[in-house]
């Protein structure tokens, strides 16, 4: 018997050397997560949960949430977590779409989420971040000798839900096979090794965190501070013990915003990783001027796992995602005709490889409707490879505005509004107009106290792009309506100004 994911996790696993370093100080040695890992899977199986059934997971961050995890992939459970935030309306609908047999939450939770399991067919369990909790407790009745489930490269390991960004958020089943080969690509491209100290303060319901950070990790018999947040603070003064950092773009702005930031605080430091969202260029040098580090910025979703990296020994060039992973193909078409463009010209991005997701879960219509008859899973970004082979992500295809016939891409204007004076950042979008079809809006968030108004703006861009690129409007706002994942909500934004050129 074998099992794809887990025999791979169990082979790399050096015995007792540390993999969790929890909050509290305590030290989960590898062999301490077998052993947990077993009894889990032992409880599940008591519980009833048999392979192919979905263990759907909202738990706050801990050691025991990851190894749950770990648990799942052994008794061939399909894992499923979920958004921390999601509300009991949203969580009704998840559970509903997903079937799981067992649904994990936190002890408070416990009450509120009974009437949706119940309605769903679901038995509820408890784990908390202090190591209690009533599926704990099953665990440590069971002997630490589970026999791992039979799973293929073909079974699912996961169905992860995708963040929403667009619009509802879609189940992607993610295969064992997706897995492995996705982490173990990472873990040599990025030469991450045993010797590795990764600082964790990803959540652990989305593919970065839990794919990424906790996948690539156990394949390298490395170990991880695993935070609760990220607090920049906190993570400075971690970076003397660790050598690995992976983060969203935020993490790098808040770290550049304290002075404690310089060479001496990253001198321990091996390598920091970027992604999930844009980082802007202006991010990248600033950090590099500051601690000599080059953010090495890579792309992915989560439905493919990761599709390109910037190179670990070559040049990590700012504003680009680097290349397409080894065994992973990524192209550039055009949306119209689906023709393979040069280098260069801007289209939809393609990916095909062992990464790339089995489909939408109960979605084969929206399923077949993503892929293209080749095989490439159609990913709603626009970008382009240049010359030098580097992948440049434009934006989502969403969200490209149409005006006067021309296309303009949101992220170009955002990039010239960001650099004025008094702006912190903006979101250029476009609303219906009668006589462009779109009109480029852009609403802007000032810095506090800054001068700024709407003809300042216009005028300042006059000279810097083409006239069908500038906004036609510009609305100020305090903030930027933000899912639970920090990505910008260009579609709320579009509902909310709607009517602007009526
Ligand atoms: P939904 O599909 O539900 O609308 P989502 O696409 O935001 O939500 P995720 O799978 O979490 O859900 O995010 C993947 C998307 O994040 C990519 O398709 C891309 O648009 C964006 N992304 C990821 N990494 C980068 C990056 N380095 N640069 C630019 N965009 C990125
Ligand atoms: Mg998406």
């Amino acid at each position: 018997m074998s099992n794809h994911l887990f025999d791979a996790i169990r082979a790399a696993a050096p015995g007792d050397a540390p993999f969790i370093r929890a909050s509290g100080g305590r030290i989960w040695t590898y062999q301490d997560a077998l052993d947990l890992s077993s009894r889990l899977a032992s409880a599940m199986d008591t519980l009833g949960i048999r392979p192919g059934d979905r263990v759907a997971v909202q738990v706050d961050k801990s050691a025991e949430a990851l190894i749950l995890y770990l648990a799942c992939i052994r008794s061939g459970a399909v894992y499923l977590p979920l958004n921390t935030a999601y509300t009991l309306a949203e969580l009704d609908y998840f559970v509903g779409d997903a079937e799981p047999r067992l649904f994990v939450v936190s002890s408070p939770a416990r009450e509120g989420v009974e009437k949706i399991a119940k309605a769903h067919g679901a038995i509820v369990e408890t784990l908390d971040t202090d190591g209690t909790g009533s599926l704990l407790d099953l665990a440590r009745d069971e002997a630490a000798d589970f026999v791992d489930a039979s799973r293929s490269a073909d079974d699912l390991a996961a169905i992860l839900y995708t963040s929403g960004t667009t619009g509802r958020s879609k189940g992607a089943m993610l295969t064992h096979g997706n897995l492995l080969s996705n982490a173990t690509t990472l873990r040599d491209y990025w030469r991450v090794a045993a010797a590795d100290r990764l600082i964790h303060a990803l959540p652990i319901f989305h593919t970065h965190g839990l794919f990424v950070a906790t996948n690539v990790t156990l394949l390298a018999g490395a170990s991880m501070f695993l935070l609760p947040k990220f607090d920049p603070d906190e993570v400075l003064s971690l970076m003397r013990h660790a050598t690995l950092l992976m983060g969203v773009p935020t993490f790098y702005v808040r770290l550049l915003q304290s002075p404690r930031l310089d060479r001496q605080a990253v001198a321990n430091m091996r390598l920091f990783i970027s992604g999930s969202a844009p980082l802007l260029a202006e991010t990248h040098t600033e950090f590099k001027d500051r601690t000599g580090h080059a953010i090495l910025e890579r792309y992915g979703m989560t439905e493919t796992n990761m599709n390109t990296s910037n190179p670990y020994a070559g040049p990590r060039i700012a504003g680009t995602v680097g290349f397409p992973l080894p065994g992973v193909t990524v192209r550039v078409t055009d949306p119209a005709t689906g023709a393979v463009l040069p280098p260069d010209e801007t289209g939809m991005i393609e990916v095909k490889g062992p990464n790339v997701f089995k489909g939408y879960w109960r979605m084969p219509e929206k399923t077949a409707a993503e892929f293209t008859s080749d095989g490439f899973f159609i990913s709603g970004d626009l970008g382009k490879i240049d010359k030098d082979g580097y992948v440049h992500i434009v934006g989502r295809s969403k969200d490209l505005v149409i005006s006067g016939g021309y296309n303009i891409y949101p992220k170009e204007v955002e990039g010239e509004i960001d650099q004025l004076d008094g702006v912190a950042e903006s979101a250029v979008i476009g609303v219906p107009h009668p006589d462009f079809g779109e009109g480029v809006t852009a609403i802007v968030v000032r810095k506090p106290d800054a001068a700024l108004d709407e003809k300042a703006i216009l005028r300042a861009l006059q000279e810097r792009l083409a006239r069908y690129k500038q906004p036609k409007r510009i609305i100020f706002a305090e903030d930027l309506p933000r899912n639970t994942m920090g990505k910008v909500q260009k579609n709320v934004l579009r509902q909310k100004y709607a009517d602007l050129y009526a």
